[in-house]
């Protein structure tokens, strides 16, 4: 079905008072931004839910491609807009019965507008006696096989038929913002998809070895993750920041098992100022607890130690088939798998600690002046905009690349 309308409700537990206009005022603009090449989007808000209107009709595919993205709505449909006339409306519904019968049906009615002369259940019953009369359809108000719902709302009325289930969570910016520490593995992005879900605008930070090894590369490959998650309201732009140089000098002053620790020390630090300075509140990672030396728990206190924000990590409690399967879904796991090394190898320590002592690390922290690489770092930080940076790299189909 092509459309011009659709009908939007979101959750509305816990939204009380001022927060509600937040909410709902935040959700017209993701619906309006989500939608913005096939508008201008006009939203209206009715009690409870929205009505969203397109210069333009658009197929109802269309329609469900943009909103399932759009977090915040927990359902929607592509609706016929129609004169508020119990006739005309009935008419409507008896136009796009079902073409074979169907075992049951029902009519849902919903009036958002009081002054509508016939209330929810006279609507139902006006409209399924109609139906009844025309097909002979059992009416089955519980498990219905086939639905029409009814929306009276303040200036049209709607019909539509097939609902589609919203991304759920809440919408992106009411949460404040964090920063995310992207490394263009496959967990990182689960964890910024589900900040994002919970209302958070995600500004991703991405560390790799420049000026050593390929990190066009792994740059390419973060803002190919980033462009990924777009849909779903992630910021338009990255940070990008070679750490080579800072990262070589803790290779001459570090014990190898130690050195992961310090260059997570250091990307805690420079992300956290860089977070600072765009007005977040909290770090993003995508640790899970136990899954490598870097992420037990004694390892996960000593990075810790480095940040004055708190560090969120949403995948922690995750198996890494749990991860893999929320990557495939939102369309990262492809691109995480392919070639584009954040780290290159002569950095890479042969073996790395379980249980790091912090007194070491403070130690060795000293010994590299810690503060002047972070400051080295941030000099070399560079906003950069997903959709400029190279384009992600291509997958060697036949393995022949040396
Ligand atoms: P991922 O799949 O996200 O790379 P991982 O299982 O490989 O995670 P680590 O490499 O130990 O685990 O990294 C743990 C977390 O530290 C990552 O999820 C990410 O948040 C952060 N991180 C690691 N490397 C980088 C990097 N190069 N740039 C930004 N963040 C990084
Ligand atoms: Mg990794």
């Amino acid at each position: 079905m092509e459309s011009r309308y659709a009908v939007v409700h979101y959750a509305e537990i816990g939204l009380k008072g001022r927060n509600r206009g937040f909410f709902e005022q935040t959700l017209a603009r993701r619906i309006e931004e989500r939608l913005r090449d096939v508008g201008p989007a006009l939203v209206e808000r009715l009690p409870g839910r929205f009505l969203v209107r397109l210069p333009r009709p658009i197929p109802e595919a269309l329609w469900a491609e943009r909103l399932r993205t759009v977090f915040g709505i927990a359902y929607f449909a592509p609706a016929i807009p129609a004169a508020k006339d119990l006739h005309v409306l009935t008419e409507i519904v008896l136009r796009h019965l079902p073409s074979e019968p169907v075992p049951s049906f029902c009519i849902r009615a919903s009036r958002a507008d009081k002054s509508f002369p016939f209330t929810s259940q006279e609507i139902e019953r006006h409209i399924g006696a109609e139906v009844q009369r025309r097909t002979g359809w059992r009416v089955n108000l519980e498990e219905p096989a086939w639905v029409a719902y009814i929306e009276i709302a303040t200036n049209t009325a709607l019909v539509y038929f097939a609902r589609h289930r919203g991304p759920g969570g809440l919408p992106v910016g009411v949460s404040g913002k964090v920063g995310l520490l992207l490394s263009g593995g496959i967990d990182s992005p689960v964890a910024g998809y589900l900040m994002l879900k919970r209302g958070c605008e995600v500004i991703p930070i991405h560390f790799h070895s420049g000026p050593f090894g390929d990190w066009v590369a792994s740059e390419a490959k973060a803002a190919a993750l980033v462009r990924q998650l777009q849909p779903y309201g992630m910021n338009p732009w990255l940070y990008i920041v070679p750490i080579g140089e800072p990262q070589r000098a803790i290779v001459l002053a570090a014990p190898a098992p130690y050195r992961l620790i310090l260059y997570r020390r250091l990307m805690v630090r420079v992300a956290e100022a860089l977070t600072r300075r765009e007005g977040g509140r909290a770090l993003v990672t995508g640790d899970s607890l136990g899954q490598v030396a870097s992420q037990t728990l004694e390892s996960l206190s000593v990075i810790e130690d480095a940040a004055t924000m708190p560090i969120l990590r949403p995948l922690i409690g995750m198996d890494k088939v749990e991860i893999i399967e929320r990557a495939r879904a939102i369309g990262t796991y492809e691109l995480s798998i392919m070639p584009g090394e954040d780290c290159c190898q002569f950095l890479m320590p042969p073996r790395v600690i379980t249980r790091p002592a912090l007194e070491t690390v403070r130690e060795i922290e000293a010994r590299v002046r810690m503060e002047e690489l972070v400051a080295q770092a941030l000099e070399q930080a560079m906003r950069v905009p997903a959709s400029r940076a190279a384009p992600a790299p291509v997958p060697d189909p036949k393995g022949l690349a040396p």
